[in-house]
Parts: structure tokens; sequence; C-alpha cells
């Protein structure tokens, strides 16, 4: 969760202003406190964004190094001296981490007893009187923080910085993810590598159990037993401009406008159209393996969760291969039947994800073939699944996941037409599944070009304090997304609901203020949804139906109708999701909210 920054560098740059601005480029992953640290002026602290920690730096602030961090609390509030940088007793040792110190209660009982005073109820603050307290055998401050390392169970990302030798940095990794930047004379840590691309593309992914030193020259890596570790640097391309708005007022709209190019890209190189076939590189490893699997378990949190949802429709349908989908939170702490014939398939746009990581590697454990549907490349489940899928979304800023959940259902859609020509599934329907997916695109581009119309119905709603989401089949999993969109920027209550099963307790909620959005396009559901919606009506409750293009029988039901192109029903959730992604959004603007990071919540959920 949140941030880390490091820079260390001779070439005279004011570390204090790289980091602030690299900090700012971080704010998306989540945030409730600030602080830098510079052994040359110390360390300032605040509750707040950067913004906050920028007013609070006094005049003449300097540094040639330093670290910095945006903290989303898991231990003390968010308070000025819970947050990070944190340091030991004398002010020397300062660290910044991301994570969760298991033992930090036993470790910190032990260090009062011997003496060191805490200032903080964080469990990172431990951590420096740890490395001070073996700085008094080690001498050697790489060699205290090591030991220090070895002996604190749980999840870090970490930078430690010693006042003695200032332009150094240690960086670590467990479980929260650290890259480092190599400039030239000059080095970076960060938690993603969106601070460090003004400097440099050049950069290296820890793994866990890893270690790194950074100074203006150079970097060294080894493992937490002092192993050295080799790894080539990886050049990376996404630009810094590409994590900018370009033109719109958020990062969210701009990545709805996105859509469009972004189902493009993640269907690029990959449909052979005439042949009916999804090519998948990134699978053809455990291609043999995949013909003998037997049962799926999609593992997922929020929003990807409910990609998974649509995907167990699509798979079973058009492989014939038994999926579940499970909460990454869930799977990890039971026990599920798996064996070496099950895939167990974790979805994450951050592919950091911490309930679906560890569902994951309790899956591996387990002795399942493990594969992820990941958009950040080089991220942990990426590198930790025996295979899988990228989105190549592009990074997605906004909190509320919107581009990145088409891109899901897309790849999902790729990953169904390549198990299903394993298993039976004809040419003509994969050349079918191919043709509708190529034509996608352009369809969604006609949903945004409405774009206005749902601006003006989110204006005539505006006041409604309830909402409720129904669809059916592969609609109902969007009933649920569209719920925790308008849930998660508006604060206002929106739930979602198998149209189904209204009538066994949700209907009761209905009356001339409590809006029901239906997702009806024509498919197979189309006259069960008519039915639900008429329900609806002989409770006086509002509706709004998301109807397919032409339907004018559902415009006499409904109060109104958002239209949306037809395609094939599988399909179909890609484009009617999002109608329903801009309601939120223009819904949110319309209360003058922060729509980009709605309160409590954080883009990249690296804590349990
Ligand atoms: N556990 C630490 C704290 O609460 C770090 C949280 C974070 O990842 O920002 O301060």
């Amino acid at each position: 969760m949140c941030g880390i920054f490091a820079y260390t560098g001779k070439k005279g740059k004011d570390a204090g202003g790289v980091l602030l601005d690299g900090l700012l480029s971080l704010e998306y992953r989540g945030y409730d406190s600030a602080g830098i640290y510079t052994p040359e002026s110390g360390s300032v602290r605040t509750p707040g964004a950067v913004a906050e920690l920028r007013k609070k730096i006094p005049k003449g602030f300097k540094g040639k190094s330093g670290i910095a961090h945006l903290r989303w609390a898991t231990h003390g509030e968010p308070t000025e001296k819970n947050a990070h940088p944190h340091s030991d007793c004398e002010g020397e040792v300062w660290v910044v981490h991301n994570g969760i110190i298991e033992n930090f209660k036993e470790l910190k009982e032990k260090l009062i007893k011997k003496g060191h005073t805490f200032t903080s109820d964080s469990d990172t603050e431990v951590l420096a009187h740890l490395v001070e307290e073996h700085l008094k055998k080690e001498k050697s401050f790489e060699k205290a923080a090591l030991a220090a390392l070895n002996e604190v169970n749980g999840t870090y990302g970490i930078a430690l910085q010693y006042k003695k030798e200032p332009d150094r940095i240690i960086a670590a990794r467990m479980g929260s993810p650290i890259v480092l930047g190599l400039g030239d004379g000059e080095h970076f840590i960060a938690s993603d590598p969106s601070p460090i691309l003004p400097h440099t593309k050049k950069v290296v992914f820890l793994e866990d159990g890893e270690v790194a030193v950074i100074s203006p020259d150079g970097h060294r890596i080894f493992k937490l037993d002092s192993t050295k570790v080799k790894r080539d640097a990886t050049n990376i391309d996404w630009s810094a401009e590409a994590t900018q708005k370009g033109g719109h007022e958020h990062f969210m709209l701009k990545e709805i406008m996105e859509g469009p190019e972004v189902i493009e890209n993640t269907l690029r190189g990959r449909l052979i159209i005439e042949k009916g076939l999804a090519k998948l590189g990134g699978l053809e490893s455990v291609a043999k393996q995949l013909e003998k699997i037997e049962r799926v378990i999609v593992v997922a949190c929020g929003t990807a969760y409910y990609a998974g949802l649509v995907g167990e429709y699509m798979l079973e349908e058009y492989a014939g291969i038994p999926v579940e989908v499970e909460l990454g939170s869930e799977f990890r702490y039971r026990k599920s039947v798996i064996n070496e014939k099950t895939v167990v398939l974790g979805i994450s746009q951050s592919g950091e994800t911490a309930d679906t990581l560890e569902a994951l590697r309790e899956g591996k454990r387990r002795g399942a073939l493990t594969l992820g549907i990941v958009n950040t490349v080089g991220s942990t489940i990426a590198r930790e699944t025996d295979a899988g899928v990228y989105n190549h979304a592009g990074p997605e800023i906004s909190v509320a996941s919107t581009k990145a959940f088409l891109s899901q259902l897309t790849a999902l859609a790729l990953f169904t037409m390549f198990f299903g020509r394993q298993r039976g599934m004809s040419e003509a329907t994969g050349r079918e599944i191919a043709k509708a997916l190529k034509e996608l695109p352009e369809k969604l581009q006609q949903i945004l070009d409405t774009k206005e119309s749902i601006q003006k119905l989110a204006k005539k709603y505006s006041k409604a304090r309830d909402f409720l989401y129904i669809g059916r089949k592969y609609n109902y999993p969007i009933a649920y997304e569209g719920a925790i969109k308008l849930k998660e920027i508006s604060y206002v209550h929106a739930e979602g609901c198998g149209a189904g099963e209204m009538k066994h307790g949700p209907i009761a909620m209905i009356d001339e203020n409590f809006p029901t959005m239906a997702i009806a396009p024509k498919d197979s559901m189309y006259e069960k949804m008519v039915s639900n919606i008429h329900e609806i009506k002989a409770r006086k409750g509002p509706v709004i139906a998301i109807a397919t293009k032409g339907d004018k029988e559902i415009a006499k039901l409904a109060d109104d109708v958002l239209y949306v192109p037809e395609t094939l029903e599988m399909l179909s959730p890609i484009l009617n999701v999002v109608p329903l992604q801009l309601f939120a959004y223009y819904f949110a603007k319309e209360k003058g909210l922060n729509v980009d990071r709605p309160r409590n919540l954080a883009k990249s959920v690296t804590v349990e």
C-alpha cells in the first residue's frame, strides 16, 4: 500500500524537490499522511498529502539524498507522530516502510527493556531502533540493517538511511513492491516506477527476501543471507506523461475514455480471426498442461472479482470447464479442494493485491497450476505465477478501476477462446467470438460519444441516496460492479443484486425515492429482466435501463434508457459496464467529490 521514494545523487540536484515531485506520482496508491527526511535537514511529517507536506517544509530545507513516504495507516492513527520516516533514539537511523511488521510488539518490548524510547504507535518504528541496537555490535550500517531485517516477520518494502553514511540508502523487500532506478550519477528506490521515470527508464525489480544498497554511483543486490544477486535492468517504456490526465478533468474520465484503445491493446497480436484462435504467448509454456486441467478457481478482490464472475460464465459456457470464483481473502484461509489438475487464476490490476497474491501462493503450495491476469508488468503476481496474460491497459491512476476492468474482461474472453479451442469449441464459434471482440472498440466509442446524455442523467438523479443495480446471467456481475463504482466514489448507498434475487429481499427497499439501474440488453435474459422492471414499477420505483440500441419497448416501461450497441451475449458486459462507469463518474463529480481519490480507499491494496 502507499508509496516509498528515495534518492541519492551527486549531480547537485535538490533531493527534497526530487522526492516531493516523485511522491506526487505515487499518491494514486493511496495515502493518509506524508513525510520526508534528508540527512542535512532532518525530517518533516504531516497528515494529508504531498501538498500539505510541501507547505510544511521550511525554507532552506536541503539535501543530496533522502527518503520519503506516503503512508496508509495500518498501526496507529494517521497523525504527524505516526507518519514516516521514523527514526531511532538518536535520530540517526531513518526508515520508510510499506507493509506490516507482524512481530513488532515483541521486538518493541525487548527494545524498551534495553532502554530505547519510542515516539509513535506505528509498527515501523521498531525497525529503526532494531538497526540502532545492531549498530552497537556491527559497526557497519549494512550489516546492522541486514541483522535487523532478519529479525522481523511480516511484509515490507523498505528504504533505510543512516545519517553517518548520507549517500547510501538500503532497500529491502518482503511482500511489498520495491523497484530500483538506475541513473547516471544518481539512484532511486520506489514502490513502483512512476516517480523514477522522469529521471531514468532503467529499473531493477527486487524480489521478496532481497536487499539492495544504492549510492550515487551504483547499486548492489543480495539476499537476506548475504548471498549476492545478479539481475539485469529492465527498460520501462511507459512514459511519465502516460500518467498524466491527458486533458480530462480527472484520471477516471481519461481512463474511461481510453476504453476502445485499451481493448485494442489487450487484443493486439492475440487473435487469429480466420482460424477462430486466441494466441496467448504467456500461456504457451503451460499449454500442454492446460489440456489436462479439470477445474479453474479464479481468485480476485473487488472489481477484479466481478470480472472473474463474468469469466466463470464465459468459461463454463464456451470451454465446458468447471469454474469457481473466490475472494482472495476467503480462499487463502479455507481448505478448498485442489490438486494438480486445478488452475488457480489470479486477477489483479496492480499485480500486488495482497489477498490475491497469498491465495495464489496457497494454490501453488497445494500443487495447482497458477496463472495470472495482471496489468502491471513485473509485478509480484506476474512474476510468481506459472504463466499468464498481461492486460496491457497502461497505468491506471484513478482509484476506481475502469479501463483495467474492461481489459480484464477482454483477457478473460481470450482465455475462454484459448481453453475452449483446446476442448472442443468449434472453429466457427471461435471465429464468431474473435470477430465480435474485434468490433468492440468501435461499439464502445459509440457509447462514449453519448457521455453528455449520461451526465444529464447523473444530474437528474443526483439527489438520490440509494440505488439498486440489477442484472442477470452475464450482466449479473455487472450489477455489482455498477454499484461498487457508485459507492466508492460518491459515498452513496448502492446495492448490486441478481435480478432474480430481488424478490427475496431487496425489493422491500423500493419506493419512489429509490431508483434502480436495470441492465436489460436484448439477450437470452431479456424477458425475465422486463418482468423484474415491471415489479419495480409496480412499487413506484424509478428505473434507468441499460438497453440494446433500437429497443423501443423498454423506453415505454423505464423512466430513462441508456442505449448500448448489440454484441455477443458473453461480451455484452464489456459494453454495458461503461454507461455505469460514466454514470458513477458524473454523479460523484456533480457532488463535487475528489473522484480520483475517494476517501478511505487505496489503489493498490498490498495489505490484508
Ligand atoms: N504499517 C505501517 C504503518 O502503519 C506502514 C503502512 C503503510 O504501508 O503505509 O505506519
